[in-house]
């Protein structure tokens, strides 16, 4: 007989059943309904890696979507017997799981990937990227490489992103047209940059950014971006978080990221970055950090109560030598950390399945001991841990029933995928970004067996070829002179 559920009748006893069931899916026997069993998409896989509070894996499973919502996780066969969709994924040799969440990105910089590697750090920023910015960063540059970078994103799993950069409505735009989900920050910067003169003027700008898109669409949120406390004086600082507090609006900041910074907030104010943050009332509203690779002992504590969000950026940290972050002490103190990519200027991609490898290669090399950041907490990091440090915990991150559909399917039938004894061991330490094979984002599929449904692949990758050559001939003109 075929069942009928109804949405609401069915989301309760299967959250209770999903709280409890540790291995192979349980839900035997759905609530039923008399109406609504016409959904949108059934996401099958061989594997369902739910990332909720207990990792539960189920096998043979499948998430049933409707109106954006996971309504239903359950049997493959049963999902099927009780639902009739529109669209669905076939679940063979596949592996459903969150999409995941890049915490930090300053995504249009994919047009500047490899313009200046093999520079530290304040070297990198006064001498090449933020000249490059302010020569050629404009909306036309922010719209192709903003796409390039979604691109990007959507072919490596990437549902969400944190994105710091210049003209965000553009930025939010192009995120509006292809289905991902994104805070998007106004960059605020007390020098010129390519869409302000100042601090004030940045301030301005970013709130009236804001105002224009609150509301506007609900897979995009609009924040302020502060660029760190060595673009901006303390006074900016605390007028960029009076700014956001007035609206509501959170903040993603870079913080703590090389030994330069901690020591000019020692030399300029005597304390060092995160104790000069809290001095200032700066975590008082909802507070993204990016790197935060030099917190002292006394600091750890001060993030936690403060729920500051920490971005791990492990390749970015390594390659400009940042330093290594103390992800497990950071963890143990209970400190939200999830992870990011950076900017493609200091990583070189967008590669969020390399950033879980190297975080956790970074930790255990350190510690010289292998049993620290394993395979699931990296794995978390990477999805409810990330989606809980940008603030989107309660809606994204896990599969759940009642939370959006943001979801991938990981294909695993490739050789370099056998044997498969465990799901999640394989997807931290042996997946490429190339075995992702769908992407759905609030239950709309924007990718689906590796084809791109809502970016045009050639056109934006011949608008950036385009665009690159330009940039190199007129650095090739400047080197000339
Ligand atoms: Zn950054």
């Amino acid at each position: 007989m075929k069942r009928i559920l109804g949405h609401a009748a069915v989301w309760f006893p299967l959250l209770a059943l999903l709280s409890c069931s540790q291995n192979d899916a349980s839900i035997s026997e759905p609530a039923t309904s008399s109406s609504g069993d016409q959904i949108d998409l059934i996401v099958a896989g061989d594997y369902v890696v739910t990332m909720d509070e207990a990792a539960t894996v189920h096998t043979g499973s499948a998430v049933a979507i409707d109106d954006g919502v996971i309504v239903a996780i359950g049997p493959a066969a049963e999902i099927n017997d009780s639902y009739s969709a529109r669209e669905t994924l076939d679940g063979k040799n596949r592996i459903v799981m969150p999409g995941l969440v890049n915490g930090h990105s300053h995504a249009a910089m994919t047009l500047l990937r490899g313009v200046a590697d093999d520079l530290a750090l304040m070297d990198w920023l006064n001498n090449y990227i933020f000249p490059a910015e302010v020569e050629f960063v404009d909306p036309e540059f922010v719209r192709i490489g903003t796409e390039l970078a979604c691109w990007e994103m959507i072919r490596g799993g990437t549902t969400t992103f944190v994105d710091m950069y210049y003209y965000p409505d553009v930025i939010a735009e192009v995120v509006d047209s292809c289905g991902m989900r994104a805070l998007i920050s106004a960059t605020v910067i007390d020098q010129r940059s390519p869409d302000a003169e100042s601090a004030v003027d940045s301030i301005q700008k970013g709130s009236e950014f804001v105002k224009r898109w609150q509301g506007k669409n609900s897979r995009i949120t609009p924040i302020f971006g502060p660029h760190a406390n060595y673009t901006l004086n303390a006074e900016q600082l605390r007028a960029t978080r009076d700014a956001a507090m007035e609206l509501g609006a959170p903040i993603s900041i870079h913080l703590s990221e090389s030994p330069f910074e901690v020591q000019y907030s020692k030399d300029t104010y005597g304390t060092t970055s995160i104790e000069l943050f809290e001095s200032i009332g700066f975590f008082e509203g909802p507070t993204i950090a990016a790197h935060v690779v030099w917190p002292t002992e006394a600091e750890i504590p001060i993030l936690a109560e403060r729920k500051v969000g920490v971005i791990h950026n492990p390749t970015s940290n390594m390659k400009i030598a940042s330093g290594i972050a103390p992800i497990t002490d950071m963890l143990a103190a209970g400190v939200r950390v999830g992870l990011g990519t950076d900017g493609a200027a200091s990583n070189n991609d967008l590669d969020l399945w390399e950033e879980m490898r190297l975080a956790s290669f970074l930790q255990k090399v350190e510690q010289m001991n292998p049993e620290v950041l394993s395979a699931t907490t990296v794995l978390r990091m990477a999805t409810s841990g990330g989606a809980t440090a940008i603030g989107l915990g309660d809606i994204i991150g896990s599969l759940e029933v009642g939370k959006r559909a943001d979801l991938i399917q990981v294909a695993f039938d490739d050789v370099h995928h056998v044997p498969t004894y465990d799901v999640v061991s394989h997807l931290v330490y042996v997946n490429d970004e190339q075995d992702v094979a769908s992407v759905v984002v609030d239950g709309r599929v924007l990718m689906h067996d590796g084809d791109m449904l809502t970016i045009d692949t050639e056109r934006v990758a011949a608008e950036a070829k385009a665009l690159a050559a330009k940039i190199q001939s007129a650095l090739a003109e400047r080197n000339r002179k």
